[in-house]
């Protein structure tokens, strides 16, 4: 498929390349030999507005990949609402509109499968956004994401700015937050389970009622597909990333069980939430741009468990 933006000889600047879905895109551009930028998070305060703009001035990158969020799981969201809701409007704010100001040439921003209405159907459409309800225990996270994507499409619709959106399912790979506490439920339980396995524990514990299914997706995937959206997608509506398998949590975590060698029981535990009950993605458009995904999930918890394995030792 013919290219309709290039990023050869481009500057392209990850925002975000320390986290999750930032620095699997810089291992994948490096990779290619592509020309990244990137500014240490202790360096550059993206909520801060004149900051921003003048980094932007200075280093004037082409291309910029907007992955810096405040992200987290169902237990962050609900801790602490105001910084999902402030962080994020504000890196979106200053990015964005520092891109328009700055001329860059190409934009990409990164949704959520989250940010879809509670009740939508799956698998959901792109254009099931802003269809209905929010799910409570996000809406601060989403409506803080929606603004990015409609900041995308305004920017385009007035000046003419070539700024796109992707909305990914729920992600995993190196780099995220093992965190028992504020971190994705794939984090959270291999960290349990690695701990439990350690200590000696014999009980293993998941939030919720382990009915509720998610559709995950390995970062490298991702990274791939967002560079596919660069150089193939020009267009207002965001596009969905994601495997279109979905998985419910009672699976994933004997599927963690097996990768860990975690050899109790695992306790549902009903105190916790559930959150959606399902939300799995239609990927008809970025299949039809010629991504697919290559990791399965036993591969990419396996490859997920080394890496944490490798970096646990490290730091211990
Ligand atoms: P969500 O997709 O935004 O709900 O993100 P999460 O990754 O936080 O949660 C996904 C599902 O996993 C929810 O149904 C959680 O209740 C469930 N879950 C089970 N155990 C855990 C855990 O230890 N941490 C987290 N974050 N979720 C868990």
């Amino acid at each position: 498929m013919p290219n309709i933006y290039s990023l050869k000889n481009k500057t392209i600047w990850v925002a975000g390349h320390e986290g999750l879905v930032g620095s699997a895109v810089v291992r994948l551009l490096e990779a290619q030999g592509y020309e990244v930028l990137t500014v240490a998070r202790a360096g550059l305060d993206l909520r801060d507005q004149s900051a921003v703009q003048r980094w932007m001035g200075a280093h004037k990158p082409d291309v910029v990949v907007l992955a810096a969020a405040k992200v987290g799981g169902i237990g962050a969201n609900m801790a602490v609402p105001a910084e999902f809701i402030y962080d994020n409007l504000m890196i979106e704010a200053n990015v964005i509109h520092g891109a328009y100001v700055c001329e860059v040439e190409k934009l990409l921003f990164l949704g959520s499968s989250c940010i879809y209405p509670k009740d939508a159907q799956s698998p959901i459409k792109e254009d099931a956004l802003m269809s209905g309800a929010l799910e409570p225990s996000n809406a601060p996270y989403a409506v803080a994401k929606i603004a990015g994507i409609e900041m995308c499409k305004a920017y385009r619709a007035q000046y003419g700015c070539d700024f796109i959106s992707a909305m990914p399912c729920n992600l995993y790979g190196p780099n995220d937050n093992f965190d028992l506490e504020s971190g994705h439920v794939i984090p959270a339980l291999m960290a349990k389970a690695h701990g439990a396995k350690l200590a000696g524990d014999n009980v293993l514990s998941v939030w919720g009622s382990g009915r509720p299914r998610r559709e995950f997706l390995y970062s490298n995937d991702l990274a791939a597909a967002l560079l596919v959206l660069l150089e193939h997608y020009s267009g207002a509506a965001p596009v969905n990333v994601g495997t279109g398998e979905d998985i419910s949590i009672a699976a994933l975590a004997k599927e963690i069980k097996h990768v860990t060698g975690f050899e109790g029981t695992l306790e549902f535990r009903a105190d916790k939430p559930d959150g959606v009950f399902e939300k799995r993605l239609d990927t008809g458009i970025i299949r039809s741009l010629g991504w697919a995904p290559q990791t399965s999930l036993q591969d990419g918890l396996a490859l997920l468990y080394q890496w944490y394995q490798a970096r646990h030792i490290k730091i211990s």
